[in-house]
């Protein structure tokens, strides 16, 4: 029943994509993504070879679950997967608002913390994630995003690792949903003009 009802919202046709009332056109192929996702980790891996520490690769829900998972096959450093889940977009547009809607999965007090996003956006979602961070007592926290939407961005945070900057436009694929489908698509799609 539910294989059929899903079936039935995502509808692929040529290469285009339906999803419930929106269509989505192809737009980075998984192999750029990887490509992304190899130099973000040669870079991290050069600021941490010798890390002393186990720094904590920490996992923004749902979005950033495939990026953290390519990332963290490619970090050659030990470290420690921690997660918790930030939500703030509903359909294909930020509600201004971000709420933690699941904890930390282990307290990051006096650890080095790498955070891992899907896509930075506005930023409030960064802005919320510092400050939890801080009250924690993180030692360190550097943020590293998969995506940039660079002239939608209206935080002051620093962003310390990019794997790609893109325009402000609605995506969907390779963890990031619309309306909580699309996630497994292995290539990312924009939404149509
Ligand atoms: P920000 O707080 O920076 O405005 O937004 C960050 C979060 O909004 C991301 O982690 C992601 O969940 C969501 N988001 C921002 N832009 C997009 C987009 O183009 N597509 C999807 N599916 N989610 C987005």
């Amino acid at each position: 029943m539910f294989n059929r009802n899903f079936a039935a919202l995502i509808l692929f046709f040529m290469d285009r994509i339906k999803v419930y009332d929106k269509t989505f056109v192809p737009y980075i192929p998984h192999d750029e993504l990887m490509g992304c996702i190899d130099k973000v980790a040669e870079e991290i891996n050069r600021d941490y070879a010798g890390a002393e520490d186990v720094p904590v690769v920490l996992c923004i829900l749902n979005g950033s679950i495939m990026f953290t998972g390519e990332l963290m096959q490619r970090l050659n450093f030990p470290c420690q997967l921690v997660s918790t889940k930030m939500t703030s977009y509903v359909g294909t547009s930020t509600t201004g608002e971000v709420k933690q809607t699941m904890p930390l999965t282990a307290s990051l007090k006096g650890r080095r913390v790498i955070v891992t996003e899907d896509i930075v956006d506005t930023g409030l979602t960064l802005v919320a994630l510092k400050k939890i961070l801080e009250e924690e007592g993180a030692s360190d926290v550097k943020i590293c995003t998969m995506l940039f939407k660079k002239d939608a961005y209206r935080a002051n945070e620093k962003i310390d690792y990019i794997g790609k900057e893109i325009p402000n436009r609605f995506i969907l694929g390779f963890g990031l949903d619309y309306n909580e489908l699309g996630r497994n698509l292995r290539d990312i799609y924009v939404l149509e003009d």
